[in-house]
């Protein structure tokens, strides 16, 4: 079955030439299902199957200075979004604010990609990581259809780091997430590399992947879509 592999490109790159480039050089045909994800203000120029965009806001038009909302998304034809990553959730996103942004996400079909694991350190064993979740997924999914969210497990010490959890960890995890929420699909991110992309997509309940550093480089991120 094929996986769902998620690229966040985050602040990157610096032109939308660049932007363009980068995305005609992914492949389309890939043997996982792809999203790619850029900076919001490179998503009218992006031609891909499947793209995503990094965040949303809760409301859908107002006087809200400098957001991007649901509708907007919408009308760019946008079909995921992630939402409550570890980057946004350090510059003040709540779990309220996240889980907001999931119903608005919901209401407007497209598909949130939950990001959890901020607050995680590599000393804490599975329990105490679940503890953690718990919290995060409880306010995120509040009132929420979860098996339309896709849930990615990002352990915040592994993001960027160079540093992976075990894909035994992450599988543990998985099961976890979608015995206790019926979330249909958990992705794995943290320095996801092409040599290590293929021991988190063998694990079983490991839908996918969430690839940040790693899909700015081409040859790299065809070689991780394409396990
Ligand atoms: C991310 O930003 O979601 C991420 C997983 O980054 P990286 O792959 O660079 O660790």
């Amino acid at each position: 079955m094929k996986k769902l592999v998620v690229a966040n490109w985050k602040l990157n790159p610096t032109t939308a030439k660049d932007a363009v480039k980068l995305a005609s050089s992914i492949n389309i045909k890939a043997k996982n299902k792809v999203v790619l994800c850029p900076p919001t203000i490179y998503l009218s120029s992006i031609s891909y199957p499947n793209v995503g965009a990094q965040d949303c806001f809760w409301k859908t038009s107002g006087a809200f200075t400098g957001q991007t909302s649901v509708s907007q998304l919408k009308d760019l034809k946008i079909k995921y979004c992630i939402v409550g990553h570890s980057e946004r959730r350090a510059t003040g996103d709540t779990d309220q604010m996240i889980n907001g942004k999931i119903h608005s996400l919901l209401e407007a079909k497209i598909t949130p990609i939950l990001c959890v694991g901020y607050g995680t350190t590599v000393l804490q064993d599975d329990l105490e990581v679940v503890d953690i979740l718990k919290h995060q997924l409880d306010a995120g999914l509040n009132g929420v259809d979860a098996s339309k969210v896709v849930v990615a497990y990002e352990p915040v010490w592994a993001i960027g780091t160079g540093k992976n959890a075990s894909p035994e960890h992450a599988e543990k995890i998985s099961i976890f997430i979608k015995a206790k929420y019926k979330v249909g699909t958990v992705l794995y991110g943290g320095s996801v590399n092409a040599n290590n992309a293929k021991d988190f997509l063998r694990q079983q309940n490991v839908g996918g992947l969430l690839v940040g550093g790693a899909s700015l480089k081409a040859g790299e991120f065809n070689g991780i879509i394409n396990y």
